[in-house]
């Protein structure tokens, strides 16, 4: 996601294209973009990547001063072309266009309170609620609705608005999903990760702070506040895994932070086994270097990726499954063979890669495979922008690490534990850990199937809401 306004008009939606690209490890499945055209916005949006939707505006020449982009991948309401963002309407507040960061967890609650009393709606995302609220607001300005709105909405909400010519951008008050704000003469530039910024050449940036509404119009730049929460509650799965590790996010080099967590997760480990540390790239890349540096053993690239497989393919059977792994990781098999390999990735979600993974690299010779993960076990669902599967999918509700190993063929498996993890971020109580805790920061509609599902594996105090992990 990505906004830029200009005092001095240029080429807006080119200079878009770069930033969403950069972004593009956040939203494979469709990108979009609004901007202003002779008083009005025009949006242009579908399904597919940047380089494929956005490239005709790399030669078109399109001046004007305000812009927004989006990349998505579907948590909620899944990939359809009517889901696409940026949204877009013309309502009593005026010509709005929103792209949208996070998840609101609120959304059931509000969308059939709105269903009931006759709104309409024309996709199935949780952004388009937002604009509903603003133009049923009974404030006078876009403004104030924007702000009774976002009193109203819960859960995880970095956005870009464009409301005619200005520029908005908002944190919600936990700071679930990162946000940067940075300028380069005329022009300002707000993007979820720094490398966004840094693509335009802009490095005078900050972090939009948790609670933050920025405006940005030919007036200058003001800044408002959300009623503030007592804790921010940053996600520290952007840092083990899904932001980019050149970019900073919460203020922290990403490559640093997982280095951390591979040194703590090999300082824990008391096996003392292996002959060699090979990363699942990319993301396990940073994790295996602090593994390999805290443990004094030799790194290598044991696996090659294929840097144009995409992501993940759904396939139905195993086969076909074990096929899509191949085309997107190979072993290097002078690297691997008669090894004692410690295989170090970002998480274990389903343990379905995992299996093919530890399989391929046994197939090219290792004498065993350790597998270790830079994140605790994974137990309960993201209800704020990240796409975690159920809990009866998620292999650690059903089987400890050894019965993990056994599972996947790996000789051993060890997890990062939440501690360690805490360890590795600073300050450590600015961060959510519901996904490995059960604690939620705000109340979520886990159902009672959901909170039944991993029960074997259960704390008492897991599934609530609770302020510390
Ligand atoms: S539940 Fe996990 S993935 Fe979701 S915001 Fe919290 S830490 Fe991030």
């Amino acid at each position: 996601m990505a906004g830029i306004f200009s005092h001095t008009p240029i080429n807006v939606p080119q200079q878009l294209f770069f930033p969403l690209f950069s972004l593009q490890h956040r939203g494979q499945e469709s990108a979009g973009i609004a901007y202003r055209k002779e008083h009005q916005t025009v949006v242009y949006r579908d399904i597919g990547m940047v380089s494929s939707v956005l490239s005709r505006y790399l030669t078109e020449q399109r001046s004007t001063t305000t812009g927004i982009g989006h990349v998505r991948y579907s948590t909620h309401g899944g990939n359809k072309v009517e889901n696409v963002q940026p949204l877009h309407v013309v309502c009593n507040k005026g010509e709005i266009a929103v792209a949208h960061n996070g998840n609101i967890s609120n959304t059931r609650t509000l969308k059939s309170m709105l269903f009931e009393e006759g709104s309409i709606f024309q996709t199935t995302s949780d952004t388009e609620l937002l604009l509903h609220m603003i133009s049923r607001s009974r404030a006078r300005t876009f403004y104030d609705a924007l702000v009774e709105t976002l009193q109203m909405v819960e859960g995880a909400f970095s956005m870009v608005l464009m409301h005619g010519d200005s520029l908005v951008a908002v944190r919600d008050p936990f700071g679930f999903r990162p946000l940067y704000i940075g300028r380069k003469q005329d022009m300002t530039v707000v993007a979820s990760e720094s490398c966004a910024l840094e693509i335009l050449k802009v490095t005078d940036y900050r972090s939009v702070e948790p609670g933050e509404i920025i405006v940005i119009d030919r007036h200058g730049q003001r800044s408002d506040f959300l009623p503030r929460q007592p804790h921010r509650r940053q996600c520290v799965f952007e840092l083990i895994y899904f932001a980019r590790p050149d970019s900073r996010v919460f203020d922290m080099s990403v490559h640093e932070a997982r280095k951390r967590m591979g040194a703590s997760l090999a300082r824990a480990d008391e096996s003392r086994i292996g002959d060699i540390v090979i990363p699942v790239p990319d993301s396990g890349t940073s994790a295996a270097l602090g593994y390999a540096d805290e443990a004094d053993l030799p790194f290598d690239f044991g696996l090659t990726r294929n840097h144009y497989a995409g992501r993940s393919f759904i396939m139905p059977t195993t086969s076909e499954r074990e096929l899509a792994v191949r085309m997107k990781l190979h072993p290097v098999r002078e690297v691997i063979a008669g090894k004692r390999v410690i295989l170090v990735d970002d998480s274990l979600v389903r343990g379905t890669t995992a299996r093919i993974l530890v399989g391929l690299v046994k197939d090219a010779g290792a004498a065993e495979v350790h597998l270790r993960l830079s994140s605790p076990e994974i137990r309960w669902p993201c209800f704020f922008g990240i796409d975690i599967p159920t809990r009866s999918e998620l292999i650690s509700n059903h089987l400890t690490p050894e019965e993990i190993a056994a599972t996947i063929g790996a000789d051993s498996v060890r997890f990062l534990s939440l501690d360690l993890l805490r360890d590795s971020v600073q300050p450590p109580t600015d961060y959510c850990y519901a996904c490995f805790s059960g604690r939620y920061p705000v109340d979520v509609p886990l159902t009672a199937e959901e909170l039944m599902a991993g029960s074997r594996r259960d704390t008492a105090a897991a599934g609530t809401r609770g302020d510390s992990p």
